[in-house]
This record gives structure tokens, sequence and C-alpha cells, in this order.
């Protein structure tokens, strides 16, 4: 049982890996950082930090790591979204160009 425990865990930790890898893929790749706010990531990478200590103090290890793949997915978009600033790629300005 705690190891099918475990297996979900993870298994969540992968999604949570698989969502992010795109979003940083795209702002690395494009330069682009259409529909990022700084502001919300920050925000998680703080929310993340609680959850950490929270996860620390329960002794939780499938929660420490899914805390720390976040803290360092949202790390990265927040640097890269902050260096390519106010940066679209041709996708998304034909997106927002299309919306007018
Ligand atoms: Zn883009």
């Amino acid at each position: 049982m705690e190891n099918f425990l475990f297996v979900i865990g993870y298994m969540g930790t992968g999604l949570v890996i698989g969502a992010y890898a795109p979003q940083i893929w795209h702002l690395w790749t494009e330069q682009c950082s259409a529909g990022i706010s700084e502001r919300a990531y920050a925000l998680w990478v703080v929310a993340s930090a609680l959850f950490l200590g929270h996860a620390l103090i329960i002794g939780d290890a499938v929660f420490m790591i899914t805390q720390l793949v976040n803290i360092g997915a949202l790390v990265v978009i927040l640097v890269l979204a902050r260096r390519f600033r106010n940066q679209i790629c041709a996708g998304h300005a034909h997106q927002l160009h299309v919306r007018k």
C-alpha cells in the first residue's frame, strides 16, 4: 500500500514536470513571455515554499520533492519571463492580432 501511495505521488510529480516543460521550452526557445504574470508566478513560489515547510514538518518525501520541483520550475519561468519581458513570438503576436 505504501509503495502504491509513492507511485501515485510520483506520477503527480511527473505531471507537474510535464505541465511546466512546454511553458519553459516556449520561453527559452521563442524568447516569448506572452501570458505570463510575473506577480502570479512569484506568489506561487512563496506558496510552494510554505507547502515545502509543511511537507518538511510532516516528513512527507513526495510532497517535499514535488514542492522542490515546483519551486525550481517557477524560478526558471520567472527568470526567463523577466529576461524576455514584453517580447512575444510571431505565433502569439498573430493570436493577439486576430483577437482584436
Ligand atoms: Zn509565444
